[in-house]
């Protein structure tokens, strides 16, 4: 039987929906999905195995400046994913104009040598004429292979992606076991998941400087016993992360641990602690203590 691998990076700047098409495309919660830009610190990588074809989805944390040594971590797992990918989806959103990060960055995926498909996201948000009138403008700009409007959100125009894809995929052996969604390491989901809930819950209040270390993660009788710490950079983020009378953090705790049994399909118990660490984001040493290096092929 004949076998083919994709690899499919997913870029286009902060906030624009690339976690939610991964989630989407994937059918599980595997990226973390945020109002604010830039959560998505590491490469994610889903996999989806149909029939013969073996998808490998690079979710990158998008396009911006680095302004701490964080973000040139993050941008170097940008390069590394690119060079790597068959196919780039590029998502601009609808009712927008590429802008100067977004174009510069279209010209470099266009120098390599993957298709490049621009897919037009949140097409709820707008009415019909406004996202004919952007086909039309970006279809005179760029040659590219496909434009696809999408809703990642709603489900919407998700097969059209994987009808366009067809075409493009040569043959090759799987690089993953057929029954993996990812290839992440659990506890890092389970990191990943935390983080989302606080930047959620606590809204506008806290605001990137968190990370979150499993410090235990075992199995007893099927039940999932994970010690979480929470590093936050203020006296006064943790306040608010722990907030009045614990209740915050009871509800992170709660939120998280929903979705982290539906993930694992067991029972959970999730311990947190709230620690200041204070820039943290600076600390080569801190960081790789996260997780964050920069060997990671
Ligand atoms: P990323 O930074 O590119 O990974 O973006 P996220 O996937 O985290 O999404 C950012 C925000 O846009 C979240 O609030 C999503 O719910 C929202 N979003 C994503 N896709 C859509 C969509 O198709 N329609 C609408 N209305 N909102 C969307
Ligand atoms: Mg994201």
């Amino acid at each position: 039987m004949d076998t083919r691998t994709a690899f499919i990076l997913i870029t286009g700047k902060p906030n624009v929906g690339k976690s939610t098409l991964l989630n989407a495309l994937l059918g599980e919660k595997v990226a973390i999905v945020s109002s604010k830009p830039q959560t998505t610190r590491n490469r994610i990588t889903g996999i989806l195995t149909k029939g013969n074809t073996q998808y490998v989805f690079i979710d990158t944390p998008g396009l911006h400046k680095p302004k701490t040594l964080l973000g040139d971590y993050m941008m170097k797992s940008v390069g590394i994913a690119s060079a790597d990918a068959d196919i780039v989806l590029f998502m601009t959103e609808a009712g927008s104009v590429l802008n100067q990060s977004e174009r510069k960055a279209l010209s470099g995926y266009f120098a390599s040598n993957a298709a490049v498909i621009l897919l037009i996201n949140k097409i709820d948000k707008v009415n019909k004429g406004v996202l004919a009138e952007q086909m039309h403008e970006v279809s005179a700009q760029y040659e590219f292979h496909s434009i696809i409007p999408v809703s990642a959100l709603n489900n919407d125009g998700l097969d059209i992606i994987f009808r366009e894809i067809e075409p493009l995929l040569i043959e090759s052996p799987h690089f993953f076991a057929d029954d993996i969604a990812t290839n992440q390491p659990e506890r890092q989901i389970v990191a990943e998941i935390i983080r989302e809930k606080i930047l959620r819950l606590t809204e506008e209040e806290v605001p990137h400087g968190i990370a979150v270390s499993i410090e235990e993660f075992k199995e007893k009788k099927g039940v999932i016993l994970v010690r979480a710490e929470i590093f936050c950079e203020k006296e006064g983020h943790k306040r608010i992360i722990i907030g009045k009378n614990g209740d915050m953090l009871k509800k992170i705790g709660s939120y998280a641990r929903e979705d982290i049994e539906k993930l694992l399909g067991a029972r959970m118990y999730l311990d947190l602690w709230v620690k200041v660490k204070e820039n943290w984001r600076d600390r080569p040493a801190l960081l790789s203590n996260f997780g964050y290096k920069d060997d990671e092929a």
